[in-house]
């Protein structure tokens, strides 16, 4: 990684864990373990354990992230969340465009969009999400897919605005499943992302980006996904919901 222009980032995204009293208990076991990492540390959490997460994390070098944001700024949208809201609770990083929204959820390359320009309109860092599914590897679409998914969900992003931006490259076929992508493949995958930043906003521009991985790092294999040059950090699923793995794993970021 260069070190000399991108800070690595880890973050854990809990997906649908943890109850507000958990979420305490498990951020006031986790700030001591990661009080000295060389890296940023981010924690997504449910939008209700927002307000716990954001207490326990005060004073800590640990930030707070949504795992989600609406793209409307307030109406009549049930069960949504908007900007200004996650703005109050004190959110810094919200998740867009996972692969389980793209799936289960109905989210789009569009709405991607929508959401990542709701966020880093209002001053939040997006951590968007891209990836291809095994049926597109397999088909030898992932280059184009990558490029395609990076490029559409940055549309009307200002070059000012991307260092607002964090790309994750998470192949589907990795993700909560206990498969990783190799070092190789995970480098490879993050090259395309960059590669299509470039394209769209210049080679300087791509090198300041940062591009993590996620589909099942871990404390055993982050070591290794993580030396490599285009692996900026990672974003966690299951290893960030025990305190000591997600350590491990930005102890490796932090080297
Ligand atoms: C994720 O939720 O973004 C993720 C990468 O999950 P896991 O680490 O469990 O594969």
């Amino acid at each position: 990684m260069k070190k000399s222009v991108r800070k690595a980032v880890i973050a854990g995204n809990w997906k649908m864990n943890k109850t507000p009293s958990e979420t305490t208990a498990l951020i006031n076991e986790m700030k001591p373990l990661v009080a000295d990492a060389d890296c940023d540390v981010v924690l997504c959490v449910p939008y209700i354990d927002i307000p716990a997460a954001v207490e326990a994390a005060k004073g800590s070098n640990i930030k707070i992230g949504a795992e989600n944001i609406h793209f409307k700024a307030s109406g009549a949208y049930t069960g949504e969340i908007s900007a200004d809201m996650l703005k109050e609770a004190g959110v810094e990083y919200v998740v867009v465009g996972h692969s389980e929204r793209r799936t289960y959820f109905g989210e789009t390359d569009q709405t991607v969009n929508l959401r990542t320009l709701a966020a880093v309109n209002a001053g939040f860092t997006a951590i968007v999400c891209v990836g291809e599914t095994l049926e597109q590897r397999e088909l030898g679409y992932t280059e184009t897919l990558l490029k395609y998914q990076t490029k559409m969900a940055l549309t009307n992003v200002k070059p000012e605005q991307l260092k607002n931006v964090i790309i994750a490259y998470e192949p589907v076929w990795a993700i909560g499943t206990g498969v990783t992508a190799t070092a190789e493949q995970a480098d490879e995958g993050n090259g395309y992302v960059r590669a299509a930043i470039a394209e769209a906003y210049g080679a300087d521009a791509a090198e300041a980006v940062t591009v993590q991985y996620g589909g099942s790092m871990n404390a055993k294999n982050a070591d290794e996904l993580l030396e490599k040059v285009n692996v900026d950090g990672g974003l966690i699923g299951g290893a960030s919901l025990k305190a000591e793995d997600f350590s491990i794993i930005v102890k490796a970021a932090s080297k």
